[in-house]
């Protein structure tokens, strides 16, 4: 296949082009490098079969030659990053799936779309099933994401609806793994960062609130799975092992043997108090679940983000 794949210099996206190539297909990756970074996929440079276009996905997009599927992933993904990058978030949750879509549909490709456990905002029915249609303040603070991924959503839906274009649809519940930047904010590179410096733990409000949290390896091989199947999705893929941020912040003080401890700030606003994917349409209908318990992968992460900071 050769696949066009938007926002692939960002975390998953990078490990995303990884995995196509290994299966020998060719990649096309496009970014602004809004949150990513060309460093991230630095290494396909000598790949016959990877190209990098540096483009923004809301303006004009030509790509040349034959393509089987188009997979949207750009967006601004960590909180800080959309709260620095609101309209960004919007434009390219709106106006950059719009244009993915037609390139899409201009050349008969599968439009791969991928959305967020965040469509089901601070969720009242746990865990969270497909079928929820979730909780979401449409004027929050974190709106701008939420509301731009339900929108991509609706959008995916009716270009399948009204032109028939084929579709993909994966609902990412929060993933982590190398590659994420030590500074990107999000709880995991947070606290990983603050042990290996020998700080204190931030802890956002009483630390209850639970997160699922899947490794990159096993989201990626749920991306393709997906990909490969007939499903149009939404389909859950995460982990569903769900921890407080109090036994996340424990257990990264335990493998980096950091005694600072743990501080409390304030809560963000509309910060989701529980999260846990229901994963039985993907164990049944893609026969994927998850191999890598939180343990495992945080063990692989640390040393790369500890990498990163020495450099
Ligand atoms: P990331 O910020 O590392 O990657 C996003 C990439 O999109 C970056 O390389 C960025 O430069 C690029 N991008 C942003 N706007 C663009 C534009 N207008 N044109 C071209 N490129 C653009 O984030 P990530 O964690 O790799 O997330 C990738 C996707 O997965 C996002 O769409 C995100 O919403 C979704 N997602 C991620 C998670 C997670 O836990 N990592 C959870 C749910 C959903
Ligand atoms: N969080 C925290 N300390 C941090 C960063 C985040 O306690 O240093 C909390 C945050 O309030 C949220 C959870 O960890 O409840 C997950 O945050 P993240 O930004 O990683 O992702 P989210 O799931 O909120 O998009």
């Amino acid at each position: 296949m050769r696949v066009v794949v938007a926002g692939g210099a960002g975390f998953l996206g990078s490990h995303l082009c990884d995995a196509l190539l290994e299966r020998g297909d060719r990649v096309v990756c496009v970014d602004n490098f809004l949150t990513g970074s060309p460093a991230n996929v630095g290494h396909l440079a000598d790949n016959d079969d990877f190209e990098l276009i540096d483009a923004d996905v809301c303006g004009e997009l030509r790509i040349d030659g034959p393509v089987d599927a188009v997979m949207n992933l750009a967006s601004p993904a960590s909180p800080k990053d959309y709260y620095a990058l609101p309209l960004e978030t919007l434009d390219v949750g709106s106006t950059g799936t719009r244009r993915l879509l037609e390139l899409a549909r201009s050349l008969d490709a599968t439009f791969f779309m991928a959305s967020t456990s965040e469509v089901y905002g601070d969720p009242v029915e746990h865990p969270q099933t497909e079928e929820y249609w979730g909780h979401v303040n449409p004027i929050g603070e974190r709106s701008m994401y939420d509301e731009a991924k339900r929108f991509s959503e609706a959008l995916t839906f009716t270009y399948h609806r009204t032109f028939d274009l084929p579709i993909r649809v994966v609902r990412i519940f929060n993933t982590y793994g190398p590659r994420m930047q030590p500074d990107d904010g999000r709880v995991v590179s947070n606290f990983i960062t603050q042990a290996l410096r020998g700080e204190p733990l931030t802890i956002y409000g009483d630390g209850s609130q639970t997160r699922s949290f899947c490794y990159v390896d096993d989201e990626i091989r749920g991306f393709l799975a997906l990909l490969d199947s007939d499903e149009t999705g939404p389909i859950n893929i995460g982990n569903p092992g769900e921890f407080t941020m109090l036994e996340l912040a424990d257990l990264v003080n335990e493998l980096t043997s950091n005694t600072a401890g743990l501080v409390h700030r304030g809560l963000p606003s509309d910060d989701p108090q529980q999260r846990q994917p229901d994963i039985t349409r993907a164990r049944n209908l893609l026969g994927w679940s998850p191999h890598v318990d939180l343990r495992t992968g945080l063990e692989r992460t640390i040393p790369y983000i500890a990498s990163v900071l020495r450099d």
